[in-house]
């Protein structure tokens, strides 16, 4: 096991792999903007050291100051987070060649996940299921184009194989508006993401996101940890999530599953890692692979009752998987609910100091956040200033609790999202479960305020 390891990342995040080193006993290495300096995990860290000034690209984003941090403090590994560093092939590389463990894919691994292309293609080629489009990146020819729309059948999305965060896709519902509308969006791409490459899949109606949470060793073991519902977005964005999904058959899943750790194995993946996926008549489409651990890991830690980021680490040290396949098992159903600090029905951003901060809690609830009263929420970063998790036996139980843990919650001085949450809690369709990635959209709109 590493003795010490560095945390590239801030907030939340940053301070759930500090508590994993703790219970590892491993000694975390924390890194801080100026913005962050009187984070109080940065206070309680054993060693901690400042990588910049507040904007991202100076400090978290900031590759030879974080590096330089590992070096000055002799840390044998990096824990990029999520966000920031963590999907960067060439990041993940120069911490390799500077004689660091990423804790995370091979560099290979993330420039093949990274590129929704070659993304796809590896899938195909792995035999996990896609979404029906062409095949790879489309050529330049009008002809060729409209061939491949009728064949995939209207309506289509044109997306950018360097996409990401939801931007660079376009739907198209006829022929008349299909060239402009690949025209436009190679241009978008290529100023957007520095990659002019776009291709075509089939548009689906109404889908849910399903997403599939893989964990690999390096000495080609690999399991699944059942699957993620994450249907609740607004503008692409997870709100709330869960464990299971409700009402998809056990057998679909484990199918799905299986063939994404085969996937992986066929890869040679290494790590934490989530098959993303919409769900739509009984069938899985493969959409794209985040190769780092998810802001909702925890539904999947509440169920499984394993520790995703200590076995990140765990295996990144070379560790095997301390579990096989038929050793996890899923218990109950866990609920996640995003805390941001926005204003609840319009999404202007809200930072600030927060005057009052009181966590729910109780049986069967978690709360992963970095804050706390007389924190300042500073205006350089995502808005996400935490995350609310329940646990229960049935659904109806996880949906009781969190109706509880989001009451206990005060938060004053900044608005949040609470409100939102507490409303959805109780929305009839909601507690009934299943619903589609266009729902919240829907309801938004229907709650204009
Ligand atoms: P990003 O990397 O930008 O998040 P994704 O490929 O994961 O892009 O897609 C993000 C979201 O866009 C999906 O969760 C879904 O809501 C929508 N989407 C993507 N592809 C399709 C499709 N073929 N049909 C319908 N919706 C889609």
């Amino acid at each position: 096991m590493f003795k010490k390891i560095l945390v590239a990342n801030r907030g939340e995040i940053a301070l759930r792999i500090q508590r994993a080193c703790r219970e590892l006993g491993v000694k975390a290495v924390m890194v801080y903007s100026e913005a962050d300096r009187e984070a109080k995990y940065v206070k309680l860290a054993e060693e901690a050291v400042c990588i910049g000034p507040a904007p991202s690209p100076q400090s978290y984003l900031n590759m030879p100051a974080i590096i330089s941090a590992a070096e000055v403090t002799d840390a044998e590994a990096i824990h990029p987070g999520y966000g920031f560093l963590s999907e960067n092939a060439d990041f993940a590389e120069r911490v390799e060649k500077s004689g660091f463990q990423f804790i995370g894919p091979t560099p290979e691994s993330i420039r093949i996940m990274g590129d929704k292309v070659s993304a796809k293609q590896a899938m195909i080629k792995a035999g996990v299921p896609c979404v029906p489009g062409s095949e790879g990146e489309l050529p330049d020819d009008p002809v060729v184009i409209r061939r491949t729309a009728k064949a995939v059948g209207y309506p289509v999305i044109i997306k950018a194989a360097g996409g990401g965060g939801g931007r660079g896709m376009r739907v198209v519902h006829t022929e008349a508006a299909l060239i402009n509308a690949v025209q436009m969006t190679k241009a978008e791409a290529g100023a957007a993401f520095g990659n002019p490459a776009v291709y075509m899949e089939k548009f689906l109606q109404n889908p849910r996101h399903i997403e599939i949470q893989i964990l690999c060793d390096k000495h080609k073991n690999g399991v699944y940890l059942g699957e993620r519902d994450c249907s609740m977005q607004r503008r692409h964005q997870k709100v709330i999530e869960e464990a299971p999904a409700p009402g998809i058959p056990r057998k679909l899943i484990e199918k799905i599953g299986e063939r994404c750790v085969a996937a992986c194995k066929k890869i040679g993946y290494r790590g934490a890692g989530t098959f993303e996926f919409l769900y739509e008549d009984g069938e899985f489409y493969f959409i794209e692979m985040n190769t780092r651990v998810q802001v909702e890991h925890p539904v999947t830690e509440l169920i499984s009752g394993v520790d995703i980021v200590k076995t990140q680490i765990m295996v990144a040290a070379g560790e095997k998987l301390p579990f096989a396949q038929r050793d996890v098992t899923l218990r109950g159903h866990a609920i996640e609910c995003r805390v941001n600090a926005e204003d609840a029905y319009k999404f202007v951003p809200s930072p600030g100091r927060i005057t009052m901060w009181h966590a729910p809690g109780g049986p069967g609830v978690r709360v992963d956040s970095h804050v706390y009263t007389n924190y300042f929420v500073p205006p350089n970063y995502d808005s996400m200033i935490g995350k609310i998790i329940v646990h229960g036996d049935t659904r109806e139980q996880a949906l009781a609790r969190m109706r509880t843990a989001l009451l206990e919650t005060v938060v004053e001085g900044i608005n949040t999202n609470i409100p939102l949450h507490r409303e959805l809690m109780v929305d009839a369709k909601f507690m009934a479960g299943g619903t589609n990635i266009h729902y919240l959209e829907e309801w938004l709109s229907r709650h204009k305020r």
